[in-house]
């Protein structure tokens, strides 16, 4: 027979096979021998009193053989004979399950993305993080994979309701994930981890029939009778095709430019805007575990804080535990911050935005920026992040400030250690980010320390600035056939289009985009 049983166990329990059987045996009323193996089906940690407990729901093979957890299959079919072709702009998430989802539906995909292939992009990376200087291309924004590729890859979403979260993550199995994805509370998967992954999605759609095609940045949409009869690429070619999709991210600006540029209706949108924040990895285990060590069996802690200042939420966003802060702009002169964490999360510093929601009537009031258009929380976006450069004096060198100095509007006289690789250089905060930025986040900073004793330390460094949050710019879409209302074939998607936010739920819109267009194709 199979049970499923919960269990509580203490964190070195879990690393033992022989324990979980002999306490599911217990709970059963069982003897062990008859327990035969079993598959976790849920694991959490319960970190909130002095005893640190795991809990556990397994999946038990009592008096039944015992088999190993069956990888889920998909049917991915081949596309090549395929009447409708619908060519996808951005090989994110969103553009990535998108065409697999049109493969199992029959219908062929081409893919445009602006940037190179996984192994190529890391040399990009590789020599904005030494040298300072981006490819407007290939960065950690764009390029195979999208802005998820070198992350955290955390993949936990609140947006249940949006589509089939357990597909998503099952489909990252089948491409190379581990397993523990399907019943972490909170999953993730490790930048080491992506690439591999990202290229077996690219091979799967190629081998089906699928183009995916590199360094062809769409830079016009050419318009008939509304619809869009063909795109443009910047190396001079034109793809045509029955639908498209935009799929290209909330870090493209030039997408929004052209979209505004042709009349095609886009509208701003808020977003939130902040710093990244590190601390040593040691303090966050210590103040969560309530420990001096975490030891070997527990993850490196995380955390998650959000607090109303002034009528305006403060929170923490894409938390890295044992994590780097990366430089994430995507055109020279702009100074963008970013997360990432390797698989094992074992990197000294424990890193997370904190943000500050930005409205509309921010910058109206205000008057930092000359527009109230379309545009107009884009360009706020663009002058923060190219005041931040500034600050820091060029090759994306990050202007910072130690945690208790930046709330008490204080220059740091020295800095502490950071994992960001560019370099930081000690400037006054206050007069790089919007003061309502500012107030509400360095009020949030002390309350976050009243919450959670050790928090707000000097030890901490916080570092400018994290402004891709979030799209500044929403392109509406009918919310019935998913096209936008002024032409019948073209599909925004996900986090650029501002119906998506992170890589599951970017995959889920990808996803959902793709079953609207088999739909209508099947009218
Ligand atoms: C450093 C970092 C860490 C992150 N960590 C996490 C995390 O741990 N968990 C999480 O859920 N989310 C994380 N995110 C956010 C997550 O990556 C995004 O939410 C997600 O990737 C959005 O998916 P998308 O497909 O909508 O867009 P994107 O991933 O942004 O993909 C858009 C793609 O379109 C391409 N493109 C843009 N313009 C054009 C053009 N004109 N022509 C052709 N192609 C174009 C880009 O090159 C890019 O590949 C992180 C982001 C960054 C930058």
């Amino acid at each position: 027979m199979q049970q499923k049983i919960s269990l509580k166990l203490l964190p070195a329990e879990t690393a033992d096979d022989s324990a979980i059987k002999s306490l599911i045996a217990k709970t059963t009323g069982k003897k062990i021998s008859t327990v035969n193996g079993f598959h976790i089906d849920k694991k959490s940690i319960d970190a909130r009193g002095k005893i640190i407990w795991v809990n556990l729901t397994v999946i038990a093979f009592i008096d039944e053989p015992f088999y190993k957890r069956k990888i889920q299959s998909f049917n991915f079919k081949d596309v090549r004979q395929s009447a409708k072709k619908v060519v996808i702009i951005g090989a994110g998430p969103a553009g990535l399950f998108a065409a697999l989802q049109l493969i199992e539906l029959g219908i062929k995909p081409i893919l445009l993305e602006r940037g190179k292939d996984v192994r190529a992009r890391r040399r990009d990376l590789a020599i904005m993080n030494k040298e300072g200087i981006v490819n407007p291309d290939s960065n950690y924004c764009f390029g195979e994979g999208g802005a998820g590729t070198y992350s955290d890859g955390k993949l936990y979403t609140r947006s249940n309701k949006r589509g089939d979260i357990n597909r998503i993550l099952q489909l990252f199995v089948y491409f190379g994930a581990d397993e523990k994805i399907l019943y972490d509370a909170h999953p993730h998967i490790g930048t080491n981890k992506l690439p591999t992954i990202i290229t077996a999605m690219r091979k799967k759609i190629e081998d089906c029939g699928g183009d995916f095609l590199f360094e062809k940045k769409v830079t016009d949409f050419i318009i008939n009778n509304e619809k869009i009869k063909s795109l443009k690429t910047a190396d001079g070619h034109t793809f045509e095709g029955d639908a498209f999709i935009l799929a290209t991210g909330h870090s493209a600006s030039d997408i929004y430019e052209l979209l505004h540029h042709k009349k095609i209706l886009i509208e701003a949108k808020p977003f939130a805007l902040g710093v990244r924040v590190e601390h040593p990895q040691s303090l966050i285990d210590s103040v969560q575990y309530h420990c001096s060590a975490r030891g070997e069996f527990l993850p490196a802690a995380s955390y998650s804080l959000v607090q109303q200042v002034n009528g305006r939420g403060v929170f923490s966003f894409c938390m890295c535990p044992g994590g780097i802060i990366a430089p994430a702009a995507t055109s020279p002169g702009q100074l963008v911050v970013n997360g990432w964490s390797p698989s094992k999360r074992n990197n000294p510093y424990a890193n997370s935005g904190i943000v500050v929601q930005v409205e509309m009537s921010d910058i109206v009031q205000k008057k930092i920026t000359n527009t109230t258009g379309e545009l107009a929380m884009l360009q706020f976006q663009q002058y923060v992040e190219e005041k931040s450069f500034a600050a820091g004096g060029g090759k994306f060198v990050a202007p910072a400030q130690r945690m208790v100095d930046f709330s008490k509007g204080k220059l740091s006289a020295d800095l502490p250690e950071c994992s960001y690789q560019p370099g930081v250089k000690a400037v006054a905060l206050n007069e790089v980010l919007p003061g309502f930025v500012y107030d509400a986040i360095a009020k949030g900073f002390i309350a976050f320390g009243k919450k959670m004793k050790g928090y707000f330390t000097n030890d901490a460094i916080v570092v400018a600035t994290e402004s891709r949050t979030s799209s500044p710019v929403r392109i509406p879409r009918d919310a019935e056939t998913l096209t936008h209302p002024q032409l019948t074939n073209f599909y925004p998607c996900a986090e650029g289009a501002g119906y998506a936010g992170g890589i599951v739920s970017a995959a889920m819109d990808g996803e959902r985009v793709a079953q609207q267009l088999a739909k209508i194709f099947m009218q």
